[in-house]
This record gives C-alpha cells, structure tokens and sequence, in this order.
C-alpha cells in the first residue's frame, strides 16, 4: 500500500505541477487557488495513508488505461534485459523535470546540434562519455542498435559482407541488413566462445569467397545469449592485422564494468543506455576514434534545389540530433552513479557466482553459460530439477513462475522451466542471498534433492 500511496502522491503532486502550467501568466486565481487547496488536501490524506501505510487503491490507471508499473518497487526483478537499465533516483527526478517533448533545447544555440548545447551541460557529457570508454568521439543514439545502424550506414555497401559471431544480437544483423550488406557468422567454438583464431578464419573464408575482404568487424564482449565473454582484444588486434574496423558491441558492459576501447583496440564502441546504463528507452551511445568522426559523423552537404537551403553542421548518420529530451537527461543524470558502478563489478560478479552456485546445488541444475560466472547475466537450464515438477503440476511450467512471485520475485520468463535466463545486476548480498533462498525452498518445497 506504501508504493501505491507512493504514485498516488506522486500523480497528485503532478496534477498541482499542471495547474501551476495552466495558470500562466501569472499566478493562481482565485478558482485556481481553491483547486490547489483541494489537491494539497488530498495530496495530505494521501501522505498520511503513506505513512501509516493505510488506506485503499484509489489510482490504479494513468489515462484511464495505463497501469501502474511498480514492479521495481514491489519486487526483485531478475529480468534479463532489464536488471541494469533500471533508473537510479537522479534519473527518474531527470524525467519529470525534463519530460516535456524537445526539454533539451531550451537553451540551444547556434550551430543549433544537440551535442552543442552547454545548458545543461550535453556538451561536456560527451566528452565525458566519450572518454569514459577511452575514445575520442561520442555520440547519443536511440538504442546501441542505432549505433550499429550509423556506422553501417557508413561502412557497409551493397554486398559488403559483415564479420559478427554466430551469438550475435537480431539488431547487428538488421543493421547489416538495413545498409544492403550481408552478416558472414563466425562459429563458436566448444565452450560457445567466440575466439580469435575462428575470427581470422572466418575473415579468410570470406575473402576466398568473395574475393573481399569483410567492411567491418562487429562483436559483443558479451553476447545476449549465454553472457560468454568472447576474445575481444584478440579480435581487435585480427581485425586491425586485416585493417577492418572494429565495432565493439558493448551493449552488456558499458555501465556494468570498466571498458576501455583503445586498449581492445575498437574503431567503435556501442553501448546501450535502457540496457546498461540505467536510463530511459531507447538510449545509447556511439564511440569511435578521431580517425572515424569524420566519415561516421560527416556533416550534411545537401542542397536544395529550390531554396538552395543547406544544414551546415548537422550530422547525416545521426539525423542531424538525436536524444532531445527526458531519454538523454535520464542518462546524464545516472552518470556518475554509473562511472562509479563499473568499479564495483567485480562485486556483482561475485553475487552472480554465489546465486549460481546456489543454484546448482539443486540436484539437476545445470549453467549452460561458461562457468564460473563473469557475468551477472547467466542461461541456466533446469530441465532435470524444476522441470521435472512442472511435467505434473496442473500449471505446468507456470507452477515456478507462481512459487517465485508469490515470494517476491519477478523477471524470469513465465512457463519457462527448462532453458531460461536471469541476471542478478544491482542486487545486493542481502537480495541475492534471499534469492538463493527461494530457489532453494521452492525446490523442497517440491521435494527436488538439494545438496550442500
Ligand atoms: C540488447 C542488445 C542489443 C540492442 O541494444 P539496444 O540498446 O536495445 O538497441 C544489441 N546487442 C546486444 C548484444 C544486446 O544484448
């Protein structure tokens, strides 16, 4: 009741904000002023059933349809894509305060391009950003897919065969796609890792082919399937040997842990803003080298035939701005939260590796992901321990996904008791103890064997 009063009161406190725009010029008048009485009235009974944790649900829709979502509020969610995009308190603030449609160009002056603009200060968090992956350029884009979508748009021309891993995430392949290239996969090898070597020969086989080489190299560090870290650095310094570029698909650790693109050796780092870095969809940022700015962020030389108008400095590939408003503040504003958070990974690493381990103390389990973890992201498969329940129950497989929200927990894809993936970002020793727990209890629940 506690989070429903929390919304509760923070739509009231929205509905006085709306009386305070719809007052203008000027303050509130009379009938206005008896209208913010009313609300501060209700906004009090609704504090006080806050407090005392009291009271009934008297909003339980926005815009008559919407639902509340307080999942984060009412429960440990160990969703696989949605763990470290969760917003840390500065960025929710950011949104409500900058929510309003272009909120960043206030103070945008020419040359008029959003990465320009010094109030607020968008202008230095490129530069931050930029050098927070050690590279020269950044750019905000809508989603790390965007960032693959410019640098192909670039690189990639009809035919052009692209290198990814045969991991790779569905957008790399769109991307490609999308330019008029073709994705050429680079096998895993036993450990469903992407090596170094099996780069170079994929490289080859594509030449003896096609006699070309590969445009453009682009690999995740980790991929979205297992979380395997693959051989980054080694593909970097393949990738440089053939003189590819190099695009770093950073969409599960920029903001988790620390990334350092000149020392991978990258011509392009990728990250994901809604995925990794604790902001609002779809967010994401674009590193490249000095070497690169000038053909991925080339500016437009469009002429008007009629007009004969041109549009000077804004950047082709980005669509001249790109994250004009609540998206990017969110960003900024988890920032420092997020550059001091990739220190601590080792920490979340460890927490991942102790549920894990829990886990597989229920006779059966098993972690098709390499283990141990070096990751929070992890597929398990449960087949020979939950699984074996769900064959009788009369839920089925919903039977687990039941059990786990009963108890507070949300995130793992519903039915699913056989090959399914969690991640366990931004839980602390406490939480992830307790989610251990849980696992634990529903097995003896249903008397599956636990050892340990
Ligand atoms: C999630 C993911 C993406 C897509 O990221 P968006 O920011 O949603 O575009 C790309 N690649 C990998 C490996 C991912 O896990």
């Amino acid at each position: 009741m506690r989070v429903q009063k929390t919304f509760e009161a923070l739509f009231e406190l929205e509905e006085i904000r709306g009386l305070f725009r719809e007052a203008l010029p000027g303050g509130l008048e009379a009938d206005e002023e008896a209208r913010f009485q009313q609300r501060i009235a209700r906004l009090k009974a609704i504090v006080a059933d806050l407090e005392a944790g009291t009271g009934t649900p008297a909003v339980t829709k926005i815009a008559g349809t919407i639902d509340i979502r307080s999942r984060e509020e009412e429960s440990i969610n160990i969703h696989p894509i949605q763990a470290a995009g969760r917003l840390t308190t500065e960025a929710r603030k950011a949104l409500i305060s900058y929510g309003d449609g272009y909120s960043t160009c206030d103070a945008c002056r020419k040359p008029f391009r959003l990465d320009k603009i010094s109030k607020p200060g968008i202008a230095e968090f490129h530069e931050e950003l930029a050098a927070f992956v050690n590279m020269d350029q950044a750019r905000v884009v809508p989603g790390a897919r965007r960032g693959f979508q410019a640098v192909a748009g670039t690189l990639v021309g009809k035919g052009d065969s692209v290198i990814v891993s045969a991991l790779a995430h569905y957008t790399e392949f769109l991307a490609v796609e999308n330019a008029g290239g073709v994705v050429r996969e680079v096998p895993l090898d036993a450990r469903n890792i992407v090596t170094a070597e099996a780069t170079a020969q994929k490289i080859e086989d594509v030449r003896t082919e096609t006699g070309k080489l590969p445009v453009l190299v682009m690999i995740d560090h980790f991929d979205y399937q297992f979380a395997n870290e693959h051989e980054i650095t080694g593909i970097g310094k393949v990738a440089r040997q053939y003189d590819i570029p190099f695009l770093y698909n950073g969409a599960y650790t920029v903001g988790v842990m620390p990334v350092d693109g000149k020392k991978i050796g990258a011509d392009f780092v990728v990250g994901s803003g809604h995925k990794s870095m604790a902001s609002v969809a779809p967010s994401g940022v674009l590193a490249m080298t000095e070497e690169w700015a000038p053909k991925v962020l080339r500016t437009t030389a469009m002429v008007g035939d009629l007009t004969r108008r041109k549009f000077g400095i804004k950047e082709v590939e980005m669509l001249g701005c790109t994250l004009m408003g609540g998206t990017l503040l969110s960003m900024m504003a988890s920032f420092q939260a997020v550059q001091a958070r990739t220190l601590q990974w080792q920490d979340e690493v460890k927490r991942s590796n102790f549920f894990i381990d829990r886990l597989l103390e229920i006779t059966g389990s098993r972690v098709l992901s390499e283990y141990p973890r070096k990751h929070t992201l992890t597929k398990v498969d449960t087949t020979a321990s939950f699984d074996t329940v769900a064959k009788t129950h009369k839920r089925r497989g919903f039977y687990f996904s039941d059990e786990l929200s009963s108890r507070g927990i949300v995130g793992e894809f519903a039915g699913a008791t056989r090959t399914w993936k969690l991640n366990t970002y931004g839980l602390n020793d406490r939480q992830v103890r307790y989610l251990a727990d849980t696992f634990v209890e529903i097995a003896k629940k249903y008397e599956l064997p636990v050892s340990g």
